[in-house]
């Protein structure tokens, strides 16, 4: 559930008008919803609760906005950041040190040391090299980071090629099959306290069947480290579960993810840890786009053509993704329509062949589910800029990023003398 739901035949995030927002702020505009964040994130915690307290680290690349990240420090969610710019952002949203965890394959020595100047939880460490770096720059501190393996379990997750990451030929995560090795070397360094291993097998999840065989093997392997002497103190089980993109879609529900998880957890004793992303914000936002023109006489049903595009809003360009479309002021009639952006690529597609509330040039309308992997995948092709956001707060609202402009971006452009 969320709460953007029409209120007098206007589409409203809770009780601001989306037409206010557009006549204010202009569009295209990611408006999220704090009500709706503080929902899935409630609903999270609440299914997790027989786990004891687990550490819920918010996945930052999914939504960094800062007023975001502020909703959800005020939950008390911790974050789970992929590089030294989330790290930050995390940090300025006032997330405690001890409850930020740093993932990613290609951190870099500096991104390690900031991780370690900050003091940060937990580093789950993806490979051997990073290990031995890790533990390298910290005993050169006098200090000891504190790690998890990252496994690989091999599992497929069922999901899009682009966003599986917990099968053999993904990049992520030491193969199950050395992971015992590679624990026993890197926990016998100077500098790093391992204390755990982590996995996250992919995301956009829409069965717990392979979640399921995942946990077993890190069950397996958190009993073998510890036949062979080690200290198992933490389990971080990653993120992944699947939002309904389209009205009417189910899929596995916190509350069935929470019991699955206390079922294959028994008896770990340990700290748990999850990296939910998609699932608190996905839903917790729309993109705002009003349409430019109805283009009629190709082929097929006629293009209508929106101030969105691919680089305000790339996942159905990458992944051929779906987004519900919606009118902001329906007239109860429909249209066939190809909804298309401006860019001058075929990709920047939205949807073909959709059967949507009938628009015509002129009005608003909303591509629902953009809370996740929206804004934080802008790009400015085309010069067209950075999108703006803005946060909704019960009947108030606020611009949460400005909207930077192509002239802006220019700026930071320069033409050496000797091309003049
Ligand atoms: C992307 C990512 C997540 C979040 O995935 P969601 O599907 O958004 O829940 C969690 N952990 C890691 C390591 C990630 O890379």
């Amino acid at each position: 559930m969320d709460h953007f739901q029409p209120t007098d035949g206007v589409l409203h995030a809770e009780q601001v008008s989306l037409e206010k927002i557009a006549a204010d702020v202009g569009t295209p505009v990611y408006v999220y919803s704090r009500a709706t964040l503080e929902r899935h994130a409630k609903i999270f915690r609440e299914a997790l609760s027989p786990l004891g307290d687990p550490l819920i680290a918010f996945a930052v690349k999914a939504n960094p906005n800062l007023a975001v990240l502020k909703v959800l420090q005020r939950q008390g969610f911790g974050a789970d950041v992929v590089s030294g710019g989330e790290l930050m952002r995390a940090l300025a949203a006032g997330m405690p040190p001890g409850k930020i965890v740093f993932s990613g394959v290609g951190k870099t020595d500096a991104e390690l040391s900031l991780g370690l100047d900050k003091a940060i939880g937990q580093f789950n460490i993806e490979s051997r090299e990073e290990g031995r770096e890790l533990a390298a720059l910290a005993a050169a501190r006098g200090e000891e980071a504190q790690a998890c393996l990252r496994i690989n379990p091999d599992v497929d997750a069922k999901t899009h090629a682009k966003i599986s990451t917990g099968k053999a030929e993904n990049k992520f995560g030491v193969p199950l099959t050395h992971a015992r090795e590679a624990f026993a070397e890197l926990a016998a360094l100077d500098g790093m306290n391992l204390r755990g291993v982590a996995i996250h097998i992919g995301s956009q999840l829409g069965d717990l069947e392979p979640l399921e065989t995942a946990f077993a093997k890190v069950g397996k392997l958190v009993d073998d480290l510890r036949s062979t002497g080690h200290t198992i103190t933490h389990v971080d089980l990653g993120g992944g579960l699947g939002v309904p993109y389209r009205k009417g879609e189910i899929l596995p529900s916190p509350a069935e993810y929470g019991e699955l998880v206390a079922r294959a957890s028994k008896g770990w004793d340990v700290q748990l840890t999850f990296e939910p992303g998609r699932l608190i914000a996905g839903n917790a936002g729309v993109l705002l786009t009003r349409v430019v023109r109805v283009k009629r006489g190709g082929n097929g049903p006629p293009f209508l053509i929106v101030d969105a595009a691919m680089n305000d809003l790339a996942r159905p360009a990458l992944y051929g993704a779906w987004h519900d479309f919606d009118a902001v002021k329906p007239t109860g009639e429909r249209m066939m329509a190809n909804i298309v952006g401006p860019i001058c690529e075929t990709g920047d597609t939205f949807a073909t062949d959709r059967d949507c509330d009938a628009l015509a040039a002129g009005d608003l309308g909303v591509f629902r589910t953009a809370g996740a992997y929206g804004a934080t995948m802008a790009s400015s092709y085309n010069s067209r800029g950075f999108v703006a956001e803005v946060l909704v707060d019960g009947d108030k609202y606020a611009v949460v990023a400005d909207r930077i402009d192509a002239g802006a971006i220019m700026d930071a452009e320069r033409v050496p003398d000797w091309l003049e």
